[in-house]
């Protein structure tokens, strides 16, 4: 089997069904394509000589033998010596230097304290418990791409889950998939900030079941000071949808007493549009579901507050929904920063305030 030209080993399933099994989902090809993308604009920012890159889970190799187009050094590690096996057959078969490594993924990253400029955590489930790892072995100026495929319990399903493992209180409603990435960066960036560096979102989405993270990590307190600030709540009101990245017991529009909230969570940005934009520069045409992505991440990281989504607010409105297209271009008309979506294609973010948005809906759909 190969992807993007890569030759890899191993059975292609959905979910591995024995620990001796050598695992590749082809359905993480958007995700790496992205993170390919993203290493190599990361690699360009940074002036280093020896740029090391750790796969800390590799499977079958293929995220790492993609790397080694801009890795210097490129070190890949499974705890399972099948994989480790059929990843050497890749790495002879695609003609890739890369020193392998049979060792359990938090004992090799806390081998190499401060070591990597990039590591990829791909694990099935969460990334948590390889948090505190990875935290030590990435070096002053790095980039950590974080892969979870357990967004039941952020995104509202499993309350007692997310409460468990994340520390905060989910939403189960349209905005359920926005502050699931947001729980989920809050924790890295905690998690990082515990050992003094600062965990920077440089590009975060959801897509099908998993979510994926990247973000650079620089050495700074008062950086990681600094971004504290971006730790906070969602609240949201039942009765009118209105919604604030802040925590609040009142809704400011309908004074109802009727809210919920989320949290905490991140409340900044998703994502850097400088950084966004020179992925789009560097992802070949033919990727055309990654520039597709990138592009609507480029548009949405310029706005912060939570999505309107416009079936959602039509319905509260009593109202038909109107194109989102149309929502889009009646807004921009108004001159509001507004977007599209990556978490919902009837979505619409913008920084209009909620009246306006209110109205333009219900106009809208009477025109
Ligand atoms: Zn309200």
């Amino acid at each position: 089997m190969e992807e993007r030209g890569w030759e890899i080993f191993a059975s292609e399933e959905d979910e591995p069904d024995k620990d001796s099994e050598v695992f590749f989902n082809p359905e993480m090809k958007l995700n790496r394509d992205v993170s390919e993308v993203a290493g190599h604009v990361f690699h360009q920012k940074i002036d280093v000589d020896d740029f090391r890159v750790c796969d800390a889970l590799s499977a079958s190799g293929v995220r790492g033998f993609r790397y080694s187009e801009y890795a210097d050094t490129l070190h890949l590690n499974d705890i399972n010596p099948e994989a480790v096996r059929r990843l050497k057959k890749g790495l002879r078969s695609n003609d890739v230097e890369a020193e392998t490594f049979n060792d359990d993924a938090n004992t090799h990253l806390s081998e190499h304290r401060n070591f990597y400029n990039f590591i990829d955590v791909d694990p099935f489930g969460s990334f948590t418990r390889f948090l505190d790892s990875t935290a030590r072995a990435a070096n002053h100026q790095s980039f950590v791409g974080l892969t979870a495929t357990d967004n039941g319990p952020v995104s509202g399903s499993y309350p007692k889950v997310c409460r468990r493992r994340y520390g905060s209180k989910p939403l189960r409603n349209s905005l359920m998939h926005e502050t699931g990435l947001r729980i989920y960066i809050k924790e890295v960036f905690q998690n990082f900030a515990r050992f003094d560096k600062c965990f920077d979102p440089k590009i975060c989405f959801q897509h099908r079941h998993y979510s994926r993270l990247m973000g650079r990590v620089t050495e700074s307190k008062s950086r990681c000071n600094k971004s504290l600030e971006n730790i906070g709540y969602m609240t949201f009101c039942t009765d009118c949808r209105w919604r604030t990245l802040e925590r609040k017991s009142r809704c400011e529009y309908c004074s109802s007493s009727n809210v919920t909230y989320a949290g905490p969570l991140w409340t900044g940005s998703i994502g850097d549009q400088r950084f966004i934009s020179d992925m789009i520069e560097k992802t070949p045409e033919e990727w055309s579901e990654a520039l597709k992505l990138l592009e609507t991440l480029n548009d949405e990281v310029q706005v912060r507050t939570p999505f309107y989504d416009i079936h959602k607010m039509a319905s509260e409105t009593n109202v038909q929904a109107p194109k989102t297209q149309d929502t889009v271009d009646r807004l921009e008309k108004k001159g509001y920063i507004v977007s599209k979506t990556h978490f919902e294609s009837t979505g619409v973010r913008t920084d209009a305030p909620f009246e306006e948005m209110r109205n333009v809906i219900k106009s809208e759909s009477t025109s």
